[in-house]
């Protein structure tokens, strides 16, 4: 039998690992790293779980179906369905009115929500919960930023609401990743949840890696200077803060926007709140994500002042603990293709008894744990069918 050989322990290399698995085929993975997980990395610190960058799990992702399946998703919990919009004159809920009933109404107070934006919500929702998913990606894109234009929504409502929620999702702040994206995302929100994992996102890939068998997978593994591993030549970065904190702030489940889009901070979310095992007993953890690039600079902002535009935003004195800044300078590929998945994936010659080589890593069809998982179903549908 030939040697499949798996490069990179990420999302897309676990997944391709997992179905040979269930598929009793032969593999090998590999790993340069001492972890598993690639992007999907928690630092746990003093019993405080620490994701390295602010990041949930799409529940409605079609990819993530084989770990529905498996119960590997069963005790993750959702933020609330919507956001608070935080600005100088004070907070807002913006929350969907049909999951979050009866307190999805109490925006239509805010200077920047008109009924019309709202109803418009609601329009975008329904149009798009109906369509496949892969085919958002089929039709011709503009930027995320002139969608919501075409779309019919307010300047006011875009710079609240889509501007600070997207840049928190894209790691880019002007919106200029394709529609397509961001209807995909929209899509997803609208299906499911954004989830946590108990203990913290690092907990999806251990999930997997236990299910593996321990004689196939390598950890340490030096670079294989013959295996030219192809990587984004771009990437977003971002940046999250983390304090121990007393109490949820009066955020809760829903996380907080800084619909200024000026300062340091993009948005900021109590993760405990959600899931308790983020922070230790009669304890909550305050993650505080920054706009992109200001982390990335020279100058980067002391703790000290982003806890005190947060305690400006939330009109609140914040009784703050620093713990960690987590910095991921390499988040998420800026030039990936922008299509669905991999389509059909085809391997080099037709030879059923020569090794296979997988390159997995970093090289997916646009930047998300969706396109990451079919990176590495493709492959296995590939070895399947030859
Ligand atoms: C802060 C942050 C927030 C995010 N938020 C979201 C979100 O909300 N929704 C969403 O869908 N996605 C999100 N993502 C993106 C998602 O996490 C990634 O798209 C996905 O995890 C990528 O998986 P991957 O396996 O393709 O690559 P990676 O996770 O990069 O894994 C690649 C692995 O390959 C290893 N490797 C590299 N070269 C070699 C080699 N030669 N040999 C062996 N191993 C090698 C690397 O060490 C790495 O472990 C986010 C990412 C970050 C960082």
């Amino acid at each position: 039998m030939p040697d499949v050989h798996i490069y990179g322990g990420g999302m897309a290399g676990l997944s391709a690992a997992f179905l040979l698995e269930q598929h009793k085929k032969p593999y090998h993975l590999y790993e340069t790293l001492s972890h598993w997980g690639g992007k999907l990395q928690t630092t746990v610190q003093d019993g405080f779980a620490l994701d390295h960058g602010f990041q949930v799990i799409q529940s409605a992702y079609p990819a993530l179906g084989m770990y529905h399946e498996r119960g590997y998703l069963k005790d993750a919990l959702a933020f609330g369905s919507g956001a608070w919009l935080l600005s100088h004159q004070g907070k807002t809920l913006l929350a969907d009115p049909l999951r979050e009933f009866p307190r999805g109404h109490a925006a239509l107070g805010h200077p920047s929500i008109s009924f019309k934006d709202v109803l418009q919500v609601v329009k975008l929702r329904n149009a798009l919960i109906k369509q496949s998913p892969s085919a958002f990606f089929d039709q011709s894109s503009t930027t995320t930023y002139h969608y919501l234009q075409q779309c019919g929504f307010s300047q006011s409502f875009i710079e609240a609401f889509f501007k600070p929620f997207f840049t928190g999702i894209f790691l880019e702040e002007a919106l200029n990743t394709p529609s397509a994206m961001f209807q995909f995302v929209f899509w997803a929100l609208a299906k499911g949840k954004a989830m946590l994992m108990p203990g913290g996102i690092q907990t999806l890939p251990n999930r997997i890696v236990a299910d593996l068998n321990p004689n196939h997978i390598h950890l340490n593994h030096p670079e294989n200077p013959t295996i030219r591993v192809p990587a984004p030549k771009q990437y977003f970065s971002t940046q999250a803060l983390y304090f121990a904190v007393d109490s949820d702030l009066g955020l809760g489940k829903f996380i907080g926007l800084n619909a200024t889009n000026t300062g340091y901070i993009n948005l900021m979310a109590i993760p405990s709140a959600v899931q308790k095992g983020y922070a230790p007993k009669g304890k909550h953890l305050l993650c505080i994500s920054l706009r992109p690039g200001i982390g990335a600079t020279d100058i980067e902002p002391s703790s000290t002042a982003v806890l005190g535009e947060a305690e400006t935003l939330l009109g609140t004195r914040i009784a703050g603990e620093w713990l960690n800044t987590m910095t991921v300078k390499k988040a998420l590929p800026a030039d990936t293709p922008y299509r669905y998945g991999d389509g059909q994936m085809h391997l080099e010659g037709g030879d059923t008894n020569k090794d296979v080589d997988f390159h997995a890593s970093g090289c997916i069809a646009n930047p998300s744990l969706n396109a990451a998982i079919l990176h590495g179903t493709s492959f296995v549908s590939a070895i399947i069918c030859r």
